[in-house]
């Protein structure tokens, strides 16, 4: 898989791929992340990327061209499954959607900043928008980044052992039942019985029985 993220703020985006499980998938070459700096695409000589609102009003708008150049030079070089803009208005990111887009092999994602991008960047060179909640961030950086992780982790062999992403929260429309680790004994407080059991069917059975239970307290809206 490959990931170009646009953005005028590249440096935003350089510690969360420097770690831990997205750096180790980059690193296995099993995904690529590119990011683009939107000054390098500006047209004019103080290199700015946005411009004040049409019609007035605080807040100043990212403009087409910047972001349309850099979108036609990504294109010139492979096909795009989808050219994603991260907003607090688009479909809301759930494990379904990051599931879909980890099949994906070419992806854009395109962060806003300030009132967001000319909407005519959404209407005609925008496949997808995703928000990751009913919030407004400062920018699309982290937002990028947290869809980046959610699909990256899917990819087969990113994860040590593969499974582990299919007993996760959401994966089978239950939140994950509760894990412990050693000591089985810590100031009186004991990891329950049956997972030291060693009776691999009981224990599978408690995780689904706990699963279920977790979800109908925490998350009722689920089993609907
Ligand atoms: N004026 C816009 C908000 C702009 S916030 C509005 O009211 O809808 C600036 C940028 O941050 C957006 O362009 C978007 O790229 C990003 N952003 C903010 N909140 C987000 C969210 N919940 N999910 C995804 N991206 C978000």
């Amino acid at each position: 898989m490959r990931i170009d993220i646009i953005t005028c703020l590249p440096r935003l985006l350089e510690s969360p791929f420097s770690d831990s499980i997205l750096k180790r998938a980059m690193d296995k070459g099993l995904v690529t992340i590119k990011v683009h700096d939107l000054r390098d695409y500006s047209t004019n000589k103080h290199r700015t990327t946005d411009d004040y609102a049409f019609g007035g009003g605080a807040g100043m708008v990212m403009m087409i061209e910047p972001i349309d150049l850099c979108i036609a030079h990504l294109r010139s070089e492979r096909r795009y499954d989808d050219i994603i803009y991260m907003s607090p208005d688009g479909n809301l990111l759930t494990q379904s959607i990051a599931n879909q887009l980890s099949l994906k092999q070419n992806l854009i994602f395109l962060c806003g900043h300030y009132k967001g991008v000319d909407e005519r960047v959404r209407e005609h060179l925008i496949t997808r928008e995703l928000s990751i909640g009913d919030y407004v961030l400062s920018g699309g950086e982290l937002a990028a980044a947290v869809v980046a992780d959610a699909i990256i982790r899917l990819i087969p062999g990113v994860l040590s052992d593969e499974t582990s992403a299919l007993t996760d929260s959401f994966q089978d429309g239950l939140v994950a039942p509760p894990v412990y680790t050693r000591p089985a004994e810590y100031k009186g407080w004991k990891v329950p019985d049956v997972l030291i059991s060693g009776h691999e069917a009981k224990i599978e059975q408690w995780r689904q029985e706990k699963a279920m239970e977790r979800t109908q307290k925490r998350r009722p809206d689920l089993l609907e």
